[in-house]
């Protein structure tokens, strides 16, 4: 990867690679390699060269697996910029790919010339689609068919292209297209497809794969043709919920901490081809916000609950799941939510006695409705900060001064917490107006109790950080 942006050593910076060292990362499958051929002001390279291991690779595979067979032991792994080379880049370069540079933090929002070249990338579909799908990413795109033996023309070309990309990019945006689109060319990923890859692709996708115009076909490949995890990611790519904040896991700073990843994945899988339960993840913050707003509905009483800004109406499937709630409503501003809704609450099959209990409509937050009168307690999760301040009294007026039920229920993201997510550069979400500190969210919640005539009670959601805070707030109003 070569720039010549001035001073072109910055790459240095953001690679988190000091262009005078040679390193060697140690993974499951063998060693990454990141050196700098040359590395002058006007002009630098960095290298990464991954020396597989086949047998290691053998070995970190899962007994079940699907492939026993001569081909794990003679393929062409070694010798290609397989769905491995991504693997390695994606963890060897992992704070890079995040946009962060602690040193230079103004260095990783600016798109810089690059050129990308990778001499053998094995390529199904051809050096067309190679063009197909990074052409539309801002990238001049030169992809040339490798011949399979250059002594005997009539053959024909390998799979394999050399592919030659430049363009003026924003580096982690680079790295990103690299990480999705490698595999979905060699479109051989040999190891499982888990569930947290949807969350991989998810995070590495944002800002370019939902728009792109082969999304189909990358999501279908790279999530190896799981059609339900390829729609799964796709719902998450949307703007639709809010769910790019639970994809987030707390910091770990230094990448050289990343090695573990492929080995742990490993392990995960060896463990489970071997009968174990795989380790239990702490649970995603989504579950537990959900959580604690049942709890404290439950602890309220309240057996009429009115979600708004139900998003696609996972709190309402909760809700609707515990008999003591008798009336269950979802409102959100979104037909595209309320259609994902409907048919995650497989609404066209509930049995009659539940569907009874439901009600699911289209509305405004910002406008006063009749709709949302005669509920015990309305559930706000998640939802205040995709509201513009300037409209948030409005807000106020509808909930608490119109609908007035009995409890409000507001939840929303604590932004002293945001340090703690490693792949965080701004907001938590691209749809948030605003995020609040402990403080803000305490004087807004206080001055509209006092102004409706509640009192309000304030409880952490997630992991309380003795530093900064826990990750959601809560404000329980009560009138
Ligand atoms: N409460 C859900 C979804 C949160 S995402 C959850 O916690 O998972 C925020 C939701 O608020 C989106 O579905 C969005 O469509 C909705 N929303 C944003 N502004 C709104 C408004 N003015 N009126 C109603 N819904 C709104």
């Amino acid at each position: 990867m070569t720039t010549t942006a001035v001073p072109a050593t910055d790459l240095g910076f953001l690679l988190h690679k000091h262009p005078d060292r040679v390193q060697e990362f140690d993974r499951s499958f063998g060693t990454a390699t990141v050196f700098y051929p040359e590395s002058g002001e006007e002009r630098c390279t960095a290298a990464l060269l991954l020396e597989v291991d086949p047998i290691a690779l053998v070995r970190s595979r899962g007994k079940n697996s699907p492939d026993f067979s001569l081909s794990q032991y003679v393929n062409d792994r070694p010798y290609a910029a397989s769905s491995l080379l991504a693997v390695a880049l994606g963890d060897v370069f992992r704070t890079a790919r995040a946009g962060r540079c602690k040193a230079r933090p103004e260095l990783p929002g600016r798109p810089m010339p690059l050129e990308i070249r990778l001499p053998a990338l094995p390529c199904r579909g051809g050096p067309e689609l190679a063009v197909r799908l990074f052409e539309p990413l801002g990238w001049a795109v030169e992809a040339r068919a490798v011949p399979l033996d250059e002594g005997f023309p009539e053959w024909g070309d390998s799979r394999y292209v050399r592919l030659t990309l430049s363009g003026t990019v924003r580096l982690a945006d680079a790295l990103n297209h690299l990480y999705v689109l490698l595999p979905v060319l060699d479109d051989g990923k040999h190891y499982w497809i888990a569930p947290d890859e949807v969350d991989k692709l998810v995070r590495a996708g944002e800002g370019w794969l939902y728009g792109h115009p082969e999304r189909g076909l990358i999501m279908r490949r790279y999530l190896g043709r799981r059609w339900a995890l390829a729609r799964t990611a796709l719902a998450r790519l949307a703007e639709l919920g809010d769910e790019t904040e639970e994809q987030l896991e707390p910091a770990v700073d230094e990448d050289a901490a990343a090695g573990e990843t492929a080995a742990d994945e490993a392990a995960a899988a060896e463990a489970e081809a071997q009968g174990e339960a795989p380790e239990v993840k702490p649970k995603a913050l989504n579950v537990r916000r959900r959580e604690a707003v049942l709890e404290t509905l439950e602890e309220l009483g309240a057996t009429s609950v009115l979600d708004l800004g139900c998003g696609q109406g996972e709190l309402v499937g909760a809700l609707l799941a515990r008999p003591r709630f008798a009336r269950v409503a979802g409102m959100d501003v979104s037909a595209m939510a309320l259609t994902i809704a409907a048919r995650k609450l497989r609404l066209d099959r509930m049995p009659d006695s539940k569907r009874a209990r439901l009600t699911l409509f289209q509305g405004a937050l910002t406008y006063t409705d009749k709709r949302l009168s005669g509920y015990d307690a309305a559930v706000l999760m998640e939802v205040i900060e995709h509201v513009d301040p300037p409209r948030l009294a409005a807000l106020e007026l509808v909930v608490f001064g119109h609908a007035r039920p009995q409890h409000v229920l507001v939840t929303t993201p604590n932004i002293e917490y945001n340090p703690r997510y490693e792949f965080l550069t701004g907001l938590r979400h691209r749809d948030h107006r605003f995020e609040w500190s402990r403080a803000e969210f305490a004087a807004w919640a206080s001055r509209v109790a006092g102004d409706y005539g509640y009192q309000v009670t304030f409880k952490p959601v997630g992991d309380d950080d003795p530093e900064v805070g826990p990750p959601t707030q809560m404000g329980v109003f009560t009138r």
